[in-house]
């Protein structure tokens, strides 16, 4: 029996639980660790933090979960991982031993990089975060909102794209979803009683996707008087501004941030992670230098953008290297990556998204319907349903395939 160990209960791990559990007790055991008791859902935050939603909706209990389906839980953080001895070390002292390890660890949003930040700023990324801006945001009665990503910085050992923010979808849902609440339901008006300025560190705004999304996302920027400021680079937030690097300030009573992405310190202080912690791995996501590690997900070097869609591709392509290494009949998938998310625009809408172009592909597509807030529903209500368990690979290769007829 191989002794499999999974780092990191969120999309990517659990995809990976899911796709060899038919295995164990045949071939292997499974044991999966993460410091929370509860996996994160993080797609649906959003609507925690501007529609009031009850955060349970974006939980699933892990150690029933797991058991239940014949897997160890064990709840603790990861502080050492010992490659070259095929060990890990828990924060509670315990030693872990494995044949096989599955990193799946994220990446940390890195609040306190931003100076100013745990005083004055606002995030959507956790569900600390996510609950606080809900409790300030249900007060808001005007004045000026900035939102924006802040640079993120990689390792070079793999060739991936060097994007400057991890993703920007989460800033259109802040900024559509703030902008809906704000008119609709407390009945403020735009410019008059508040306004949203919106930045990025890039030299375009949603740098991981082509030129239709854009169109879409600027068509309904310009619908709802939201301005745009491009390559800047946050460096503090005040009681009432907003600092970039270039020294310039911009007024601002609510700064509502995605913080730098950064890799946890236990790959950063392990033999595993490039020279800023990310995983190295090759296309069929084995690491680079040691061939019983699998990584997927955000704390891949591969991962860009860093997207939920993209944590299960590469999670289904590291689970299938598994298999076929332990001698089952499988194919191993291609990496082959797209941006693929739906941005909830508040109220009926939302805008659906898929491009490849960031990877030399040629779609490249946006649809701003009630059918795509129907899909994201629908996706967001089967996850947490049933445990984190992605649909049917049959379902979601149907509605790819339906999206970019359409
Ligand atoms: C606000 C927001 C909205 C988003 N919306 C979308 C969307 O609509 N569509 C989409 O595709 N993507 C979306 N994303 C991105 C998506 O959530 C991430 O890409 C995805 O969660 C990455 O999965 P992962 O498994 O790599 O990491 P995670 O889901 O972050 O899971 C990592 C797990 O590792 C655990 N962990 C970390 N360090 C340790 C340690 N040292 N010891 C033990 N456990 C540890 C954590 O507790 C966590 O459970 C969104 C992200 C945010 C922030």
């Amino acid at each position: 029996m191989k002794k499999i160990v999974i780092i990191g209960a969120g999309f990517a791990g659990l995809h990976i639980f899911y796709k060899i559990r038919h295995l164990i007790g045949k071939k292997i055991d499974v044991t999966v660790i993460d410091k929370r008791s509860h996996s994160l859902l993080k797609p649906s935050l959003p609507e925690v933090a501007f529609e009031g939603a009850p955060l349970s909706h974006s939980l699933v209990e892990l150690e029933h979960t797991l058991a239940s389906k014949g897997a160890t839980f064990i709840q603790s953080e990861v502080s050492e991982i010992d490659a070259d001895n095929n060990s890990l070390r828990l924060s509670s002292g315990v030693k872990v031993e494995y044949d096989y390890l599955f990193v799946t660890l994220g990446a940390i949003k890195d609040y306190d990089a931003i100076k100013g930040f745990r005083e004055f700023g606002y995030s959507v990324c956790d569900d600390t975060q996510a609950q606080k801006l809900w409790e300030r945001v249900k007060t808001f009665e005007g004045g000026k909102v900035v939102t924006g990503a802040a640079k993120s910085t990689w390792g070079t050992r793999v060739d991936a794209p060097p994007l400057l923010a991890p993703c920007e979808g989460p800033i259109g849902e802040i900024m559509f979803m703030l902008d809906f609440y704000l008119t609709k339901d407390k009945n403020l008006t735009r410019l008059d009683d508040f306004k949203i300025d919106v930045f990025t560190p890039g030299e375009i705004f949603f740098e991981d996707v082509g030129d239709a999304p854009r169109e879409v996302v600027g068509k309904y920027m310009q619908e709802r008087g939201l301005t745009l400021s491009n390559n800047k680079v946050l460096s503090e937030i005040g009681k009432d501004f907003i600092a970039f690097e270039d020294g310039t300030k911009m007024p601002c009573d609510l700064a509502i941030i995605i913080p730098p992405y950064s890799a946890p310190e236990v790959t950063k202080n392990s033999k595993i992670g490039d020279e800023k912690g990310f995983i190295p791995t090759d296309t069929t996501m084995r690491h680079l230098d040691y061939a019983n590690i699998f990584a997927a997900g955000d704390l891949t070097a591969l991962a860009q953008p860093k997207l939920g869609h993209i944590a299960i591709i590469q999670a289904g392509i590291a689970a299938a290297s598994l298999l076929k290494e332990l001698g089952e009949d499988v194919t191993i998938p291609p990496h082959d990556l797209e941006v693929f998310c739906i941005m909830n625009m508040g109220g009926h809408n939302a805008t659906l998204i898929v491009s490849d172009n960031l990877y030399g592909g040629p779609t490249d597509k946006a649809t701003y319907s009630p059918m795509s807030k129907m899909m994201k529903w629908g996706f967001d209500s089967y996850l947490y349903y049933n445990k984190g368990h992605m649909p049917p690979d049959f379902a979601l290769e149907m509605t790819d395939k339906l999206v970019k007829l359409f």
